[in-house]
């Protein structure tokens, strides 16, 4: 090391001093009040199973096809026309299109950490020089605002997502260094921060508003990469809410931006789902840095009200159309859901805080719910339609899955998801190794001692409950393993070599396993994934009398498409008769379905009739996994069934 270097270094935060390759998907080794680090996405290889096809999926076709579809629509262009101001080229999109290839962008960085691709690279490297092209002096940089707009700066922070944009920039740049260590795009989106810093802020500097939030979580974590404080305390600014008076926000605008007001006076999740999420998980982020008691008690307020009453048994968050908005409490509705895929991943952002916070396997639980289903569901199984909705029930005259959206947050938005997914999978505390998610996988990284550990998964999951971990450490080593039980799996049984553990695994929580651990070691898990009726709280209006059918962390669904007879709609469960399992390799690339001899309920009797309906007759039903619905086209399918 130059020895300028080496004194520069020794004023960074210890954060900023790792290298890039070795950061966390979530850089979180020197975060104060994170109990649990996030591994780099490069330690992690999903090997041949469940998500290894869905990522596959998403890095072979989706990434690709975006890409063409964000180039014929005109978001490359976008960025063009600035570069060459004569070239006639149009601005085409909504205002916020800017976000959608950086999105892409994002996805696609994640994607080289686990599938190196020169060709990909160099696309990239060239996409990254196109937008930097049109960078300006100042550093601001949005394709919307300039020309004949260029007075309109910073006039619309409510609606403009000027700074939604700069955020997703933001983490792009992130991930794109932390991959391949090039830091051009990082060094774009910090100049255009650093021209924030410089003028906006608490008077006399210009108001700034998240009017979408999303540069919180950007912010905090540039801190962690930079070292420069200016940017967490620029996401403290924006979370203080204080200048609801300046950009004279209405009452309508502090509910519906989740944003203008202070974070910590906040005891509700209302408002546009999306918006609200990033900023509960941006604040999550602060809180992490700075151990803010206010912050913390707000967060356990917020991620109690979204588990207690306002989310979906998918992990969908969202009951209405209008304002893409959280509804009442148990206010539910399964054919309206709204449940964007975008907030069902804000939604596990939140939680992959709040895990890293508390190590608390509730918040892991939360994560698992909403991948499998309301995320998973969000990307067809060829990986180039995709659903902005993901509602529990539908028609066949619903056109769910699309391939292109004008507003298209969320196809990005589930690549750089499924790209990065392994990173989700493990983290490491100063006393060991914790597995949150059980899929077939090898780990390479370390522990935090500096010992190097290999942990290889082999599981059947999520068809099968075995569960088989191999750990290679280094050196004979003493540490703990915390494997998290799912609230699913009720008898679960674990073998350390061979040998009944001493210790007892409960659901939802973490099993701690404490020993010197040597090369060759083995646990074995055996998860109950026996198939169970979940039912919802009384409350929830639309599910009264009914069940959802889930079978280890899968939700299940009744489509019309398997079942030829009566319309699923007028299905129901008989709680008399079983409920069968059977795995078929060839349906809908390998998937177990459940079989049951149900009821058809007798729905000829007009709309209102002064008896109950008369009695339902045997019907024979066939379930799918709820993330396949639509995945064979549109059909009626329908999650909650009534039970008789
Ligand atoms: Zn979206």
């Amino acid at each position: 090391m130059r020895p300028v270097l080496a004194f520069l270094l020794l004023f960074l935060p210890a954060a900023a001093q790792v290298p890039a390759s070795d950061q966390g998907l979530l850089h979180l080794a020197s975060t104060p009040n994170a109990r649990l680090h996030p591994v780099p996405v490069r330690a992690v290889s999903l090997q041949p199973g469940f998500w290894k096809s869905r990522q596959d999926t998403a890095i072979r076709n989706s990434i690709p096809t975006l890409l063409a579809l964000l180039e014929e629509k005109g978001t490359l262009d976008n960025f063009r026309r600035l570069a060459k101001p004569n070239s006639g080229i149009p601005r085409r999109g909504p205002l916020y299109t800017d976000s959608d290839l950086y999105k892409w962008l994002e996805a696609a960085a994640w994607s080289l950490a686990v599938q190196p691709n020169p060709k990909l690279e160099a696309t990239i490297d060239q996409t990254i020089d196109t937008i930097l092209a049109a960078q300006e002096p100042s550093g601001y940089l949005n394709t919307w605002f300039t020309g004949d707009r260029s007075s309109l700066r910073w006039t619309q922070q409510t609606s403009g997502h000027e700074l939604y944009c700069l955020g997703h920039m933001t983490q792009a740049a992130i991930a794109y260094y932390r991959v391949t260590g090039k830091r051009k795009l990082l060094d774009g989106s910090t100049k255009f921060i650093d021209y924030l810093v410089r003028d906006f802020g608490p008077s006399p500097k210009q108001p700034l508003l998240t009017g979408h939030p999303e540069l919180e979580l950007a912010r905090a974590e540039l801190y962690r990469t930079t070292g420069n404080r200016q940017y967490l305390d620029l996401a403290a600014y924006l979370l203080s809410g204080v200048e609801r008076e300046r950009l004279k926000l209405s009452n309508r605008d502090l509910v519906y931006l989740f944003s203008g007001k202070p974070f910590t006076g906040r005891t509700q999740f209302e408002g546009h789902a999306v918006r609200a999420l990033y900023a509960a998980t941006g604040a999550a982020d602060y809180y992490l840095e700075t151990g803010d008691p206010a912050y913390r008690r707000t967060l356990e307020t917020l991620a109690a009200d979204l588990s207690s009453s306002k989310m979906f048994v998918t992990g969908g968050v969202g009951s209405r159309a209008s304002g893409e908005a959280f509804g009442e409490p148990f206010e539910l509705p399964n054919r309206q859901a709204y449940t964007e895929s975008c907030a069902a991943i804000a939604g596990m952002l939140f939680h992959q805080r709040m895990l890293a916070a508390t190590g608390d396997a509730r918040y892991a639980d939360l994560i698992e719910r909403a991948l499998y289903n309301g995320i998973n569901s969000g990307m067809s199984s060829s990986g180039t339609l995709y659903c902005y909705r993901n509602p529990l029930a539908a028609s066949a005259s619903d056109r769910i899955r699309n391939p292109w959206y004008d507003t298209c947050c969320c196809p990005p938005n589930l690549q750089r998801t499924f790209a990065a997914l392994g990173a989700y999978f493990y983290s490491t505390s100063r006393d060991g190794l914790w597995v949150h998610l059980y899929d077939n996988s090898t780990l390479d990284w370390r522990l935090e001692s500096g010992t190097a550990l290999k942990a290889q998964v082999q599981t059947g999951q999520p068809w099968r409950g075995d569960v088989q971990v191999t750990l290679t450490p280094a050196k004979i080593e003493e540490f703990t393993l915390y494997f998290r039980i799912p609230s699913w799996s009720l008898k679960t049984t674990v073998l350390i070599n061979g040998n009944p553990a001493a210790e007892q695994p409960k659901p939802n929580t973490y099993l701690a396993l404490k020993r010197a651990w040597k090369p060759g070691d083995k646990v074995t898990l055996t998860l109950d994934v026996e198939t169970r009726l979940v039912y919802a709280n009384p409350r929830v209006s639309e599910d009264y009398g009914k069940a959802a059918i889930q079978r280890g962390p899968i939700l299940y669904a009744a489509e019309q498409t398997d079942n030829p007879g009566p319309a699923v709609f007028d299905l129901a469960i008989d709680h008399r008769n079983p409920i069968s399992a059977e795995f078929l390799p060839s349906l809908l690339g390998g998937v177990t379905v459940l079989t049951h001899k149900g009821l058809a309920l007798d729905s000829s009797t007009g709309l209102y009739a002064y008896q109950p309906p008369s009695a339902s007759k045997p019907a024979a039903m066939t379930l799918i996994p709820y993330y396949a619905f639509h995945d064979r086209g549109p059909a009626n399918f329908t999650v909650w069934l009534p039970v008789r």
